[in-house]
């Protein structure tokens, strides 16, 4: 695997200078793209923008002569193959792959990538299918549901949605939704995802115990209660039809029912339930499933990235992602602060956005995600 990986540290480094001689303009080395998902930070292969359909069966070629047949050669062979595949063929696909004994997150990620980098889905129209929602009922975005149930904090089955293929929905809007708050200022200690070989479905954050907890939209209370792992949990159902879930508190400040206000604060957060130390476990999710609450909140500026999220769905959940991401390849001599500093941002939201460390290794053709 390490000499693969020198193979293609080469031959990205090639394509990126060819590209770009200068090496200094950020012009060309630039794409908005829709959807970066990934599982993990493993790729088949890196530059995807700097390499065509030929030069990835070059690619797969020169492993082939050098190397023989392998793992790589074959999943390199099959991505090739996926090319030409329709995007709901490429889902399809994907959710097979999550079946597979040794799930090939690689490849997974390079699909997710090649899907979000079709020119065709670049748009910053306003998409035809925004669910808006309304403040003013009992029940928030009831139709998305099937029950209102104050007694668990996912009582959904397993398949609700599964016929869902994308969304759009609006996140924030003073007069329709209300607005966003961060639900506590302080640092992530854990993000959404793969960790240790296990799946974390919200993102932990660091506070002390009786720090207040607020909501981060308008909605009203499912459940305020203790439950199992999460302690004692406060799930609110926004408009929009998201829910999200403020685990480990220590005291509840709100009851089932209760409508909320986006930075009403609903609990004190604490280290009830299964925690190690107080913080605050929040989660997000759509019909039950969990989404990256980091892929539409900036919890470094306290924002949101955008004001619609688009959530698309697979066999196993929902991917998410706010409109109109810029990705930015790496050059050669580039570090982290100077990208934050030409894109207006913080090496610390780097970081965040890209689940790298600051001070990680930053390699030519590596795609970083600067909005
Ligand atoms: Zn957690």
């Amino acid at each position: 695997m390490r000499l693969t990986l020198t193979i293609l540290l080469l031959f990205s480094g090639a394509v990126s200078f060819a590209n770009d001689p200068e090496g200094h303009s950020a012009e060309g080395k630039r794409d908005t793209v829709e959807a970066v998902v990934m599982y993990g930070e493993e790729m088949l292969f890196d530059a995807v923008d700097g390499l065509n359909e030929q030069q990835v069966k070059d690619l797969r070629d020169s492993v082939l002569k050098f190397h023989g047949r392998s793992e790589f050669s074959d999943y390199l062979g099959l991505y090739i193959s996926l090319t030409s595949k329709t995007e709901d063929e490429l889902i399809t696909y994907i959710d097979s792959l999550f079946e597979t004994d040794e799930v090939p997150y690689a490849l997974i990620n390079q699909i997710n990538l090649f899907l979000a980098n079709r020119p065709e889905r670049v748009t910053n129209s306003v998409p035809k299918d925004l669910f808006i929602g309304a403040k003013n009922v009992a029940i928030p975005a009831e139709h998305f549901y099937p029950s209102w149930d104050n007694t668990n904090p996912n009582p959904y089955p397993w398949d609700w949605g599964s016929t869902d293929t994308s969304l759009s929905i609006l996140l924030s809007d003073p007069q329709k939704l209300g607005d966003f708050a961060i639900p506590v200022v302080n640092t992530m200690t854990s993000t959404f995802g793969w960790r240790d070989g296990r799946m974390h479905n919200g993102v932990d954050i660091d506070l002390e115990v009786w720090d207040p907890v607020q909501s981060a939209f308008d909605g009203v209370v499912r459940v305020a209660r203790y439950y199992g792992g999460y302690g004692r949990v406060v799930v609110v159902r926004h408009f929009n039809g998201l829910e999200t879930v403020y685990a480990h508190l220590h005291r509840f400040k709100v009851k089932e029912g209760d409508k909320v206000y986006a930075g009403q604060v609903v609990g004190l957060g604490g280290s009830s339930g299964k925690s190690t130390g107080s913080h605050l476990h929040f989660e997000v999710r759509f019909k039950g499933k969990p989404i990256n609450p980091a892929s539409f909140i900036s919890f470094d500026e306290q924002r949101l990235i955008n004001d619609t999220l688009v959530l698309k769905r697979t066999k196993n959940g929902y991917v998410s992602y706010p409109k109109g991401v810029l990705i930015y390849t790496v050059k050669r001599g580039d570090n982290l602060f100077e990208i934050a500093r030409q894109y207006g941002t913080t090496t610390y939201r780097l970081a965040e956005l890209n689940g790298i460390r600051r001070n990680d290794y930053l390699y030519v053709g590596q795609r970083l995600r600067v909005i």
